[in-house]
């Protein structure tokens, strides 16, 4: 088995395939309305075949872990079809399928999506309240559809976590409310820093820290920092209670040293880092349409990892990377 380690012994397990590039939310953080981010042409988005064939290589090079992403993954036509094939390989490979969502399209989804075997759903929630929700994500008031959702997925028992974008001046005076809405329903809420990209307007005054995070949190809850494995996020109970508290930090503490993800964006090209140029040569589809055989596929992405960084530098040089948006490359 061709395994994928870089220079650094860092041994590659973890492929997030962004579906796609259109999104039914406009978030302030990711693609704001007015942001002209390029649109994949359909020609260059990956087909369910395609997709198959690539899990299928990275499985067979010891993958464990594929998350789907994009854009909003749930917007692709007919997407239960692409996990029912999931789920056949899965059988073979007994890899993770995870996706991550912000929840609008879930709730005929949930009972087909376990029973083809996604084991969690990252559910991306910004704002309690209506107004900051509208604010945020620059869209329709979705609030209530996407707690309901959120209830019908816990009713369900797939394991879920709620990721928040945390913004100042926006929705850093909610930080308490999303602890209470943890306890309420036991369910690990995940703050994430703001970080910048060149679609949106990142400034230092609107980013705040984890740490300062904590510290508004700690006035209300006590908090009990947990082991932190191979956690992408430093994760807290809050103490007395059945909530569970997250922070994921890119930009004041990067976890590059125990970095063991690959991306694929929507038009189909390998990333090895989010905050790397994209690697516009290699491109899934055209090395399928080239006719090249699986361990050609291997031996190329395995060449390109050797170009992995140690670690990325500042996160606000993204800022200048051209064709680096999330919407494309996927959170
Ligand atoms: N549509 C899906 C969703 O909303 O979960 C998947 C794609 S969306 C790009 C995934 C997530 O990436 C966002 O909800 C957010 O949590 C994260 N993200 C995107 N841009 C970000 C930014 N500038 N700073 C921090 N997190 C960001």
């Amino acid at each position: 088995m061709t395994e994928l380690t870089d220079r650094f012994n860092r041994k590659h397990e973890y492929l997030r395939i962004s579906l796609t590039d259109n999104c039914n939310l406009n978030c302030i953080y990711c693609s704001p309305i007015g942001s002209c981010i390029p649109k994949t042409e359909k020609k260059d988005i990956l087909t369910y075949e395609e997709i198959i064939r690539i899990v299928n290589l990275f499985a067979v090079a010891g993958f464990k872990k594929f998350r789907f992403t994009g854009g909003e993954p749930l917007l692709r036509r007919d997407v239960l079809a692409l996990f029912e094939k999931l789920s056949e390989l899965r059988k073979k490979y007994k890899f993770e399928l995870l996706i991550t969502t912000n929840g609008i399209l879930l709730h005929d989804k949930i009972d087909k999506l376990m029973e083809y075997g996604v084991e969690r759903l990252n559910i991306s929630l910004d704002s309690l309240k209506s107004d900051n929700f509208i604010k945020i994500n620059g869209s329709k008031d979705y609030l209530q559809i996407v707690i309901d959702n959120i209830e019908q997925a816990i009713a369900a028992d797939i394991k879920i976590k709620i990721n928040t974008v945390i913004i100042r001046g926006i929705n850093e005076t909610e930080l308490i409310d999303f602890c209470d809405f943890s306890i309420k329903y036991s369910v690990n809420v995940r703050f994430i820093e703001f970080m910048p990209f060149s679609s949106n307007n990142w400034n230092k005054e609107q980013f705040i820290s984890s740490a300062e995070m904590r510290e508004i949190i700690s006035a209300k809850y006590l908090l009990k920092r947990l082991d932190q494995d191979l956690s992408t996020s430093d994760n807290y109970l809050i103490e007395g209670t059945g909530g569970m508290i997250g922070f994921i930090n890119p930009i004041s503490d990067h976890f590059c040293s125990s970095c063991n993800r690959l991306r694929i964006s929507s038009d189909s090209n390998l990333k090895l880092c989010l905050f790397s140029e994209s690697s516009g040569s290699i491109n899934f589809k055209k090395m399928i349409n080239q006719n090249y055989t699986d361990s050609q596929m291997l031996d190329i992405i395995s060449a390109a990892l050797q170009n992995k960084e140690s670690e990325h530098s500042a996160i606000t040089n993204s800022k200048l990377l051209l064709n680096n948006e999330m919407l494309n490359i996927g959170g």
